[in-house]
């Protein structure tokens, strides 16, 4: 787990594992917590932000750099 420094400067926790793939980058999972318990949101791997949105369709959208993940199905396997 990687600290990252939160928007209200509470310290978060980065999974070091890509969870979903964007347009520009990796997302990662950030939980609020170092055991995972609680997940927080996503991290964008292209801008370095937490500054994003997740849609009703589940998709990850960058407020920064529109770093944006397709559907919810992670599909690594056709790169
Ligand atoms: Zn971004």
């Amino acid at each position: 787990m990687e600290p990252v420094a939160g928007p209200d400067g509470a310290t978060l926790y980065r999974d070091e594992q890509p969870a979903r793939r964007g347009s520009k980058a990796s997302y990662y999972v950030v939980y609020s917590d170092a055991d995972r318990e609680t997940r927080w949101g996503f991290y964008c791997g292209n801008c370095h932000t937490l500054d994003n949105a997740v849609d009703s369709m589940g998709r990850v959208e960058c407020n920064r750099c529109s770093n944006r993940t397709k559907a919810e199905e992670w599909d690594a396997a056709h790169e």
